[in-house]
């Protein structure tokens, strides 16, 4: 009999999303389904609709005890893709207006919030026998140390770090209200510089630690991108490996994607999406490369140079249609640009099938993050024909190679990559990129190449599946 997984995380497409770890929490579980009995679980969200999912109530409500407080839990699910998914429902996890918080902040109650969450995974795997846990970022990382706790659960457990900019960290006096022993609250544990680190939980507690690029996994030992979390990761580094993640095939598709307004097979089966990118964003000039910016507004993604280097980037021959939402001063600042330059346009919100028409129509993506612990962006900008322009760091080294190296035959992917994070390498990254499209031949050539290759989790969803026979033998 299959072994049975619980795949837990904050996010999962299509149900809720604000990022990759949301489409990895749909596509990994998929591309494992065959080999394991895979169940996906998540909060309730105010914003997921249940009708159009056919979510139904699978237990009678329970209670949970957490910090002496008694929260009343329902729980839910559906199958989605071939896959069971669960859904936890409380009101203090579920009823809000954003996942996490509006842009600028996380709400002030998520230590409980999420420490709840992971209460209620705890809780699940006391009633239920799952062979392996595998658990995603800070928000339910603290169930690694609940059933660490617990002898009555012999479930192994696995924990992805999909963002170590994010760690969950609360003041002190939360440990007590999300049940947590203060024994716990050492350096060996979850005590961070006097406060309390939910991701160190799952560093610590898990059987063994994944993050989402063989480069990140490395990189997340130094000080310049450890996020103060370098030592401690260095000391579980034996427990610790990258996995590169993947993308869906059949979500990210331009033979299929009923997003486009025409679907296509190679580079030349664009044109009709450039022009509806083109005439969306008030942009002119179907012959110039069309340049596209789609994420969060976040110093991550190199928002900062973005702003400092488009004006430049306009006095050349192309246009540049973004898409994105975040922080309100980077909104601002992008809108400034674009009000004075006619070939800059702007979209800002969230809108997964615009973002979809977006690769379809772009010859170029640009990705000047400013660190990338994998990056989905470059990878469907792959599948979809559009070249990425990327900083090389994190998975963006692992996953895009220099165009200048293009050989025939091989299997990775190629795009313009520049090496340290300066306006100056940015912009001379998208004059190289300008050169190339000249060379229409050429561009094709590798634009098309990029999409026969595969960014599946064909490979990876091996790897993880060799991790959870090694945990749980
Ligand atoms: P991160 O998780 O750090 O935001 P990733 O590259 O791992 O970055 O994944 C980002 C995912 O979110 C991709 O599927 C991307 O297309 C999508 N995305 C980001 N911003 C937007 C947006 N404003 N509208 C639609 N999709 C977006």
């Amino acid at each position: 009999m299959a072994k049975r997984v619980l795949f837990a995380a904050s996010e999962v497409y299509p149900f809720a999303k604000t990022g990759g770890l949301a489409d990895v929490a749909h596509s990994l579980p998929k591309a494992l389904s065959s080999r394991y009995d895979v169940h996906v679980i998540l909060p309730l969200y105010r914003s997921i609709d249940r009708n159009k999912y056919d979510i139904t109530l699978l237990h009678e409500p329970f209670n949970i005890e957490m910090g002496g407080e008694e929260y009343t839990i329902e729980i839910y699910g559906c199958l989605f893709e071939g896959v069971e998914c669960r859904f936890v429902y409380a009101p203090l996890l579920c009823e809000r207006d954003y996942l996490y918080g509006p842009p600028e902040c996380g709400y002030e109650d998520n230590a409980l919030r999420f420490g709840l969450f992971s209460h209620i995974i705890a809780a699940l795997l006391r009633s239920e026998h799952y062979d392996i846990l595998h658990l995603n970022d800070w928000q339910c990382a603290l169930a690694a140390l609940l059933i660490r706790e617990d002898p009555m659960i012999p479930t192994k457990t696995l924990y992805t770090i999909h963002n170590l900019a994010y760690q969950g960290v609360f003041e002190a006096d939360v440990l007590e209200q999300i049940g947590v022993d203060s024994r716990y609250f050492t350096l060996d544990a979850v005590e961070f510089y006097g406060k309390v680190n939910f991701m160190k939980a799952g560093i610590a507690y898990a059987d063994f630690i994944t993050t989402v690029s063989p480069t990140y996994a490395k990189e997340i030992m130094t000080h310049e991108f450890g996020c103060g979390l370098e030592g401690f990761l260095s000391f579980h580094s034996r427990k610790l490996q990258g996995i590169l993640n993947g993308i869906d095939p059949e979500h990210f598709s331009p033979m299929s994607d009923t997003a486009l307004v025409s679907t296509y097979k190679n580079v030349k089966g664009k044109k009709s999406s450039k022009s509806d990118i083109l005439k969306q964003f008030a942009l002119k000039g179907a012959t110039k490369p069309l340049f596209v910016f789609i994420g969060r507004f976040t110093g991550q993604k190199g928002v900062d140079l973005l702003i400092e280097t488009l004006p430049k980037m306009a006095a050349l021959e192309c246009n540049i249609a973004i898409l994105g939402d975040g922080e309100e001063e980077y909104s601002t600042a992008l809108n400034a640009i674009a009000q004075s330059h006619k070939n800059v346009s702007l979209h800002v919100g969230y809108d997964e099938a615009l973002s979809h028409r977006m690769y379809a129509a772009s010859d170029f993506l640009l990705m000047p993050s400013l660190f990338e612990p994998c990056g989905l962006n470059q990878m469907i900008a792959f599948a979809y024909g559009s070249l990425p322009v990327v900083h090389r760091v994190g998975g963006l080294a692992d996953t895009v190679k220099k165009f200048e190296n293009y050989k025939e035959g091989s299997s990775v992917g190629y795009g313009i990559v520049f090496n340290t994070p300066a306006s100056r390498a940015l912009l001379s990254a998208v004059q190289k990129a300008c050169e190339l499209y000249i060379d229409k031949k050429r561009f094709e050539e590798i634009a098309n190449h990029n999409m026969e290759c595969d960014f599946s989790w064909s490979e990876s969803a091996k790897v993880y599946s060799r991790l959870y026979e090694s945990i749980s033998k």
